[in-house]
């Protein structure tokens, strides 16, 4: 059962923030859409902000709330470190996903002092993969959640200081190579040398509609949204890939039908594609491009609009999951690193990018495989190669001595 409760509505951009936050945080909780609630979710909003009806409203398990909180505010409530203890540190590791926790735990290992800082939830992409079967070590295979709580409890058992839900917004060298990292609340730190590990984000289409309706029926993450959606007779997947059949599978754990539109064939694993492939619950539409998408009466997805064998059709999925891609979280380095044409990070051999101290590694950098134990690896390198620059600028010796 989960300890929080988010009253509000469909319509409301701030309860899409606000549940999104928390789904990022992966921190359960309880939705009442108050339009449609029968038990007065109305009348108890109204009761808790003096008669008005103000939403989010947000009724935690001992009885307190937040009114239309910021994501700062909320933060703040849930215990969330956002603010480290001191402003200097040997090294920066940006992005707390595999790459970034692993790398760190291997710095504490080390005796470098090591800061990471995670715009989201610690524990990255790992996180929100419903199951992980190919990372080494777990012949049973492991959730992502559980996974990622893994890594994460791995760095803190070393003493590593971590921040999440606070992005980095810019990152600098002076002329002593020292580098200053700037965050989203303000806060500057500054280190000898940094990693970045900020993975890559979901794709979206960019079709009319998308954007509007983000979390009021269309989603990127099955395993955080698909729940949503039990006892629906019939939902989207977008995308013809790993991840679009993977979470296809998922989704059939709560809707009766799982519908894929793919723009070619489908590409996933053969495995996987003879999964679906004669498996009654999955329909395939494979050449097919959306079009766009249309809000209903009650503010959510109303209908989806797919263009496929030169003809037009209206579809009405209870809910679309869409995976297409990755898109590299790299936009703050546009400009002062060496990006590839797609955004990705470029390195030398050594992990080493075009700003002196500053490595990338993981599924940011270009060239990487996009895999979990492949991240983690990078991680270690990345570090390793760090480390070797500490100990050349004398940081690393300075810090154990002192
Ligand atoms: C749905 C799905 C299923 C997957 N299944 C598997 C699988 O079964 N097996 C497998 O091996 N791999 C799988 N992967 C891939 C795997 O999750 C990634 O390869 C791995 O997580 C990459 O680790 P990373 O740390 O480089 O990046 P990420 O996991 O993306 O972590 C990067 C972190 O950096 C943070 N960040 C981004 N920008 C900033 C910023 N400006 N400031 C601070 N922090 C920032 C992000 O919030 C994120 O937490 C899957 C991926 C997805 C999306």
């Amino acid at each position: 059962v989960a300890s929080i409760t988010v009253y509000g509505a469909p319509w409301c951009p701030d309860c899409r923030r606000a549940k999104q936050f928390l789904s990022e945080q992966r921190i359960s909780y309880d939705w009442v859409d108050i339009d449609a609630d029968p038990l007065g979710g109305a009348e108890f909003v109204r009761e808790k902000n003096a008669g008005k009806q103000i939403i989010p409203t947000i009724v935690f398990e001992d009885g307190s709330f937040l009114v239309e909180p910021e994501n700062a505010e909320l933060a703040q409530k849930l215990g969330i470190t956002m603010q480290a203890g001191r402003s200097h540190f040997d090294l920066i590791v940006i992005g707390g996903g595999p790459t970034g926790l692993t790398a760190s735990m291997y710095a504490a290992r080390e005796g470098i002092d090591a800061l990471v800082i995670e715009r989201s939830a610690l524990g990255g992409n790992a996180g929100v993969t419903e199951r992980v079967d190919n990372f080494p070590g777990f012949p049973d295979g492991i959730s992502g959640a559980e996974l990622a709580e893994r890594f994460t409890e791995q760095a803190r058992r070393y003493g590593v200081e971590m921040l999440s839900a606070v992005g980095v917004e810019g990152i600098r060298t002076d002329e002593d190579g020292c580098v200053e990292v700037t965050t989203g609340t303000g806060d500057v730190y500054t280190s000898r040398a940094a990693i970045v590990a900020t993975g890559s984000s979901y794709r979206r289409l960019g079709v009319e509609g998308e954007d509007d309706l983000i979390g009021a029926g269309i989603h990127y993450c099955a395993t955080c949204d698909g729940p949503f959606y039990k006892g629906a007779s019939e939902v989207m997947v977008i995308g013809g890939g790993n991840s679009a059949i993977e979470e296809g599978l998922f989704l059939t754990r709560f809707s009766q039908k799982v519908v894929v539109v793919a723009r070619g064939e489908l590409t996933a694993s053969a495995l996987l594609r003879e999964k679906v492939q004669d498996d009654p619950r999955f329909e395939i539409i494979t050449d097919a491009e959306v079009d766009g998408f249309e809000k209903g009466d009650d503010g959510r997805l109303g209908s989806v609009t797919i263009h496929h064998s030169g003809e037009t059709s209206v579809r009405h999925p209870a809910g679309v999951f869409v995976f297409i891609g990755l898109t590299p979280n790299t936009d703050f380095l546009s400009g002062r690193l060496d990006l590839d044409e797609r955004g990705f990070v470029v390195t030398d051999p050594t992990f080493a990018t075009s700003m002196p101290g500053v490595f990338a590694a993981g599924d940011c950098r270009a060239g990487s495989t996009k895999q979990m134990g492949s991240a983690a690896g990078e991680g270690i390198t990345a570090l390793l190669m760090a480390r070797n620059h500490l100990e050349r600028m004398g940081e690393v010796a300075a810090h154990v001595a002192s």
